[in-house]
């Protein structure tokens, strides 16, 4: 499958159209942006990482009974996926607390929660993704109740799997953001990527930070980190 028009350029990604107008073609490039865009940088070989990382993990969902956009990977950094219309949140699992949440609330960083935490947040570049609710969501018309409800169960059923997955290859799946998509007919299903650019990965024995925390916080060996998450999933 061939790209044939450019269609748009979020910060990680191109989406090209191909001659099959349900299926599009996804790019990942080289470049790094932190809160909110303001921060910057391109390291050569990151997009590849991710592709393959992504592959792997859609896949791996795939096995498990999970649905995405996903359809195969291309090449090196291209994946060819359904063209869904974005559902306008991001929804954000937690299992250990940090990040946000602790700046938020002040509350202390990596207490284990007792149940998976959902948080959802409106995506929108220039208001810095805010916080919302279900009733956000539903009242101002970017998901319905039912769609809210099947986000809410494929979201925890995404963290089971691939928090046990994580853990029997030695990394702990901190917390995680999903994007949705919905195809040509309305059907609900999961999409953009899952790579170390949107999830928190802990080395299990270490606690060494294994995701784009590394970046954010100029820990260094950002893409050593990549590689080490590729090397324990190719494995
Ligand atoms: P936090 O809200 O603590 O900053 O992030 C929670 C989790 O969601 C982290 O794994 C983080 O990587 C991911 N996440 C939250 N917002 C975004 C975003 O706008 N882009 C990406 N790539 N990941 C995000």
């Amino acid at each position: 499958m061939e790209k044939k028009d450019f269609i748009y350029e979020g910060k990680a990604k191109r989406l090209y159209t191909t001659e099959d107008p349900d299926l599009v073609i996804v790019e990942y490039k080289d470049s790094f942006t932190a809160f909110n865009g303001v921060k910057k940088a391109t390291m050569g070989g990151k997009g590849e990482l991710n592709n393959k990382i992504s592959t792997k993990l859609f896949e791996y969902l795939a096995s498990k009974g999970v649905e995405s956009h996903f359809v195969r990977q291309l090449d090196d950094i291209h994946q060819l996926v359904k063209r869904v219309q974005i559902v306008p949140l991001e929804v954000i699992v937690r299992n250990i607390t940090t990040g946000s949440l602790c700046k938020r609330l002040g509350v202390k960083e990596g207490m284990v929660l007792v149940r998976p935490m959902i948080e959802f947040s409106y995506k929108n570049d220039e208001l810095g993704d805010p916080l919302i609710n279900d009733d956000h969501a539903i009242l101002l018309g970017w998901a319905t109740e039912e769609e809210v409800a099947k986000i809410r169960a494929i979201s925890i059923k995404v963290d089971e799997i691939l928090k046990e997955y994580f853990a029997a290859r030695g990394v702990t799946l901190v917390d995680f953001k999903l994007e949705f998509g919905k195809d040509s007919k309305g059907n609900l299903m999961l999409a953009d990527e899952i790579s170390p650019d949107t999830c928190r990965f802990w080395d299990s024995s270490t606690g060494d930070r294994l995701d784009k925390d590394r970046f954010r916080k100029d820990l260094g060996n950002v893409l050593g980190a990549y590689e080490e998450i590729w090397k324990k999933i190719s494995a």
